[in-house]
Order: structure tokens, then sequence, then C-alpha cells
């Protein structure tokens, strides 16, 4: 029996997912396969009741149904509860639905690297207050970063978001317009600057300060098509170390990979399967 993992979503244009989890499963001698699942909103209940059954390993969540879905699982783990999205969904051993945000981990993974230390102790400038945002401030916060300073178009969503995780630590933290001169402000002293927005996929901006920021800064873009966005090629002009979402995009597969299949260590056969992808230059969102 072939089994398989679904990507739920709608539309679904990208295929960097299914790429890499094949190439996972099959360099594991898994018989499996990941399909992309394109659904109407009536049709996301029956698949994911369908996913109990057992030639189904578990799911992929992604727009626009990361909330629709978490109410469906029979349990939702903390940290996606707290992110407030579940991005995939695993079986237990008693075939419970469990649904689970892999955003946060990967991010965690990709930054670090790109910065080449731990986020703890970092002051942390993010652009966006959107799903994503929430994945990334969950997991500085989390980690442990100096500080955390918001900034977001809608200054409102990002007042709205650290609201939400007020309860974690007591790190200093602020929220503000993306526009306000507070914003720029915190740029001066910042370790680490991430663009959270669809700024740079969807339309050209630069939503972060590069020429304020400090020579010792990384600035990590959450944006992996185009490979380099105008920030990207902005912070590196600037001499300083730059990086895409192409890790934090990979680190999250990985971390799916594991929960569905218990074989971890895939990130390098991932990274292998992906690179064309992710090297196409040509690639527009
Ligand atoms: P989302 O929930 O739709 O949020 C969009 C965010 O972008 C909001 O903060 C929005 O601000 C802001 N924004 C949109 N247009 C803007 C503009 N013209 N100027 C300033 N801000 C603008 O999207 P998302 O799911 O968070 O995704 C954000 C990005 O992260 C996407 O490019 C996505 O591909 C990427 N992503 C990458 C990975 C990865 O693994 N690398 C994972 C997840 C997401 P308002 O609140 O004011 O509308």
């Amino acid at each position: 029996m072939t089994r398989r993992v679904a990507l739920l979503g709608k539309p679904l244009r990208r295929r960097h997912s299914q790429v890499m989890h094949d190439a996972a499963f099959d360099a594991a001698g898994i018989d499996a396969r990941y399909v992309l699942l394109e659904l109407e909103p009536d049709d996301v209940a029956p698949a994911v009741e369908a996913a109990r059954g057992p030639d189904w390993l578990g799911l992929g969540v992604t727009a626009p149904y990361k909330l629709v879905v978490a109410g469906l699982c029979d349990e939702v783990e903390a940290d996606a509860e707290a992110i407030g999205a579940v991005n995939n969904v695993a079986k237990s051993a008693k075939g419970r639905l469990i649904g689970f945000n892999t955003d946060a981990p990967g991010f965690q993974v990709g930054v670090e690297l790109a910065m080449g230390r731990p986020i703890a102790g970092a002051e942390v400038v993010v652009a966006g207050a959107g799903g994503a945002a929430h994945a990334v401030v969950y997991a500085c916060l989390q980690a442990g970063a100096a500080r955390v300073t918001v900034g977001n178009r809608t200054a409102r969503a990002a007042t709205v978001m650290l609201e939400r995780f007020s309860s974690i630590g007591d790190r200093r933290r602020a929220a503000v317009a993306l526009d306000d001169p507070a914003f720029r402000a915190a740029a001066r002293n910042a370790d680490l600057a991430v663009n959270a927005t669809t700024v740079g996929m969807v339309e050209s901006g630069v939503t972060i300060p590069v020429e304020r920021l400090p020579a010792h800064a990384t600035v990590f873009d959450l944006v992996y098509v185009p490979v380099e966005t105008p920030l990207l090629r902005a912070a590196r002009e600037r001499g300083l170390k730059a990086a895409n979402g192409s890790e934090m995009l990979i680190a999250q597969a990985a971390i799916a990979f594991e929960r569905w299949t218990g074989v971890g260590g895939m990130a390098d056969v991932m990274r292998a399967a992906v690179a064309p992808l992710l090297a196409d230059t040509t690639a527009t969102a």
C-alpha cells in the first residue's frame, strides 16, 4: 500500500514541498507520496476525516485552511495554539489527529544558521503581523531575544499579535507602524532584521530600513521566490549577512517529515531535491 501525505490549500501554486517530501520518502525507503489537494472550503472537513485512514501518514496545511483545520483536529499542540495556525497534522499511535506548527522551529533553524549565533540575547526587528510573523515573533520570544520590535503596515495588527504573546517571558517588545520613526530607531540596534511580509514577493519594495542597521546585523527575508528580493539585494550591497527563507522552508519540511515517519535527518536530501526550484531566478510569486 502506497501511503500518502496531502497538502491542503487553495491555490497551490508551488511544488517545493512535494519535491522535498517525495525525495525524502525515496531516500528513506518509505513507500509513500506527497500529493497536492487544492480544495474548495466545503471539501476540507471530509479530506481531514479521510486522513484518519491507514493509508495516510498525515497532512500539510497552507492558506487559507490553517485555522479551519485546527478546529478539525482531535488535539492542537501548544505552540500551534499560541501562534494560531496549524500547518501540519500528524497521527498519534492511537490514530488521533494532532495539529502542529513547524514555521516557528523552522524559522529558528534557518535564522540561526544565517546569523551564526542563537536568537537568545539578540535585538530583533520584524516587519509584518500576518501568519508567518506570528511564528517568527513567537519563536524569537520563546528563544529569549533581548528585544523584539514589530513594525506592521497596520499597526493595530502588530499590537494585537503582541497581546496574544503577552504571557511569554519578560522580554522587551514593542508594536509600531512600519513607517513609525520608532521602527527606524529600533533598527539601529538590531542584531537581526526579519521581513515576514509579502513585500518582495507579491510586490516590489523594502520593509526594513537597511541603511540604519549596524554592520554586524543579519537580514532574513522569509520570501524565497524570487531568490533575491530588493531587501536582500540592499543588505548585501551594504555588506550585511543576508538570507532568504529557503533554509526555513527546508527545516520546517524536515521537522514535519520526522513527525510523520519517525525518520529524521532528511534536510540534506530535501535541500538537494529542491535546489533546482529554489535556484529558478525566473520564478515569480
Ligand atoms: P499574510 O498572513 O497574508 O500577512 C501578510 C503581511 O504582509 C501582513 O503583515 C501585511 O500587513 C503585510 N503586507 C502586505 N502587503 C504589504 C505592503 N504593501 N506593505 C507593507 N506590508 C504589507 O502572509 P504570511 O502567511 O504571513 O506570509 C508572509 C510571507 O512569508 C510570504 O511571502 C510567505 O511566502 C512567506 N513565508 C515563508 C515561509 C518559509 O518557510 N520561508 C513560511 C511561511 C511564510 P497588513 O497587516 O497591514 O495587511
